[in-house]
């Protein structure tokens, strides 16, 4: 069995207890995580506390090499994290699992290492100099979810770190070990204190909560659901923490009638089933035109007939397990619910263990839980409509608004129709497409605050307007 352990002031550390994690398609144990109390966490953000001032004042080609370097380490471990992430979180080796998943950490690594501050001079004449700086905020929380950990453990620390923040991160319950091995392969090549993680089952202690409540944390990202984040976000009024938080979503797409359904089937199927549904900003919600409905939801039962779900360690599978029982209990939920009261297409019943089938449920009443509520998991409710307008209305009548699609022939049509819908993100003829230069985040519910880009660089700075 595997040794995991946190990482706190360049030191590994064991802690005093530990949990199991085991594997969604097997039942199999994987390893244990260290359990992280409060003092551990203590330990933690004073590491980080008293690495702040070398680390941001280091000058800032040194602090980007040491940026560049840690993409590069990701490179070099990618395949022993790959491994465990799979076995961990259950989704497959191949297709786009964990090696992609890898493969998307470093490219945001080496993309978010070669992003730069430059001063901005707001003015400069006869009356005098203004001077815009960016300047780092200090110890940075970072609380990650279960669906892709490594990925979004990177897209909160590059930044972080690139900016010049040292940063506590702390993953999920589910899936600590592919973060603990991230960090420990990432904090040797960076001063100690720097980049530091703790661990926790959040029973012994809610570290995510602790966090959230700490003076000497000055600002936390947190990627996860709305209910955190909300909780986050009260608990953090009281330090006037500095908040980046990217929730849940339950996202649209919209098919218009001039599309070819065969064509645009492949498209709208990872765009909804993409990690098994259980993606932020995966298509939770199809509206299909009637004019092309019934011929759009052959071609997605045809398509999603060719998938192969099963164990992710097997090569051959594409698609997992569901990650672990609380979502397996979700998605059986809202799929029970809609087998009564829709048409179901596809699947529609829980298969052995925490695999659940590919699921597709036509003519559902709008209030349906499987569509009103984000079922994060393998089923997609497809909705027939008429009226375009009300398509717009529907997709829009949501809590949340992370990202939506409209899939057309007629490009500039789908592009003016995308920015009627109220989100972070809106893709014509793809959905969830996302890139590290490209900012990302949500509105409404689904979050404040961007990743990704330059404007995600600054969300982990302060800024000094300097009159000189
Ligand atoms: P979750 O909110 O249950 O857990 C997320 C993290 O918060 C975990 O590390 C957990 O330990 C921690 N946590 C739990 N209680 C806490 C508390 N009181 N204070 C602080 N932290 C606490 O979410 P999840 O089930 O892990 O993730 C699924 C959700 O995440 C979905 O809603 C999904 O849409 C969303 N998500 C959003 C994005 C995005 O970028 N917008 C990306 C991935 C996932």
């Amino acid at each position: 069995m595997l040794e995991f352990s946190m990482t706190v002031g360049g030191r590994k550390v064991a802690g005093q207890e530990r949990f199991a994690i085991t594997n969604p398609a097997t039942g199999v144990m994987v390893g244990y995580a260290p359990n992280a109390s409060l003092d551990d966490l203590e330990a933690a953000v004073a590491a980080a506390k008293s690495a702040f001032p070398t680390w941001a004042a280091l000058p800032d080609d040194q602090r980007q090499a040491a940026c560049t370097a840690l993409a590069g380490r990701l490179n070099e471990r990618a395949e022993a994290i790959a491994q465990v992430l799979t076995q961990e979180q259950g989704k497959p080796l191949n297709g786009l699992g964990s090696r992609f998943e890898m493969g998307g950490a470093q490219a945001w690594a080496g993309y978010t290492a070669s992003l730069s501050l430059p001063v901005k001079v707001l003015q400069d004449d006869n009356t005098g100099r203004i001077e815009l700086h960016r300047k780092p905020i200090g110890v940075v929380g970072s609380i990650t979810p279960w669906n892709w950990p490594v990925m979004i453990a990177i897209w909160h620390i590059l930044p972080a770190l690139r900016a010049g923040n040292c940063v506590v991160i702390k993953p999920s319950p589910y899936t600590p070990l592919s973060t603990l091995m991230a960090v420990d392969a990432m904090a040797e090549l960076l001063p100690a204190g720097v980049l530091n993680v703790v661990s926790s089952d959040d029973k012994l202690a809610n570290i995510g909560a602790a966090m959230a409540a700490h003076p000497d944390i000055r600002k936390l990202v947190f990627t996860g659901s709305c209910a955190t984040g909300e909780r986050i976000m009260a608990t953090a009024s009281q330090t006037m923490k500095r908040l980046t938080l990217e929730m849940g979503g339950n996202d649209a797409g919209i098919v218009l009638p001039d599309c070819d359904p065969k064509a645009i089937a492949e498209g709208l199927f990872w765009g909804a089933f993409i990690n098994n549904g259980q993606t932020c900003a995966a298509m939770k919600r199809l509206y299909v035109h009637d004019a092309i409905h019934d011929a759009v939801c052959d071609e997605m039962v045809a398509f999603a007939r060719k998938i192969p779900v099963g164990n992710g360690m097997d090569e051959a599978s594409i698609l997992g397990p569901i990650a672990n029982q609380m979502q397996f209990d979700k998605v059986s939920r809202l799929v029970a619910d809609a087998a009564q009261t829709g048409r179901v297409l596809l699947g529609g019943a829980p298969d052995e263990g925490l695999f659940f089938p590919i699921t597709l449920v036509a003519d559902l009443p709008d209030d349906a839980p499987l569509i009103v509520e984000e079922q994060f998991g393998p089923a997609l409710p497809i909705i027939r409509f008429t009226d375009l307008d009300q398509a717009i209305a529907a997709a829009n009548n949501s809590d949340n608004g992370l990202g939506g699609s409209v899939w057309s022939a007629d490009r500039a049509r789908a592009r003016d129709i995308a920015l009627q819908l109220d989100c972070g993100s809106a893709w014509v003829n793809r959905h969830g497409a996302i890139q590290p230069n490209a900012p990302f985040g949500g509105t409404k519910r689904s979050g404040m605050g961007r990743e990704f880009g330059e404007e995600g660089l600054f969300e982990m700075t302060e800024m000094q307007t300097l009159f000189c």
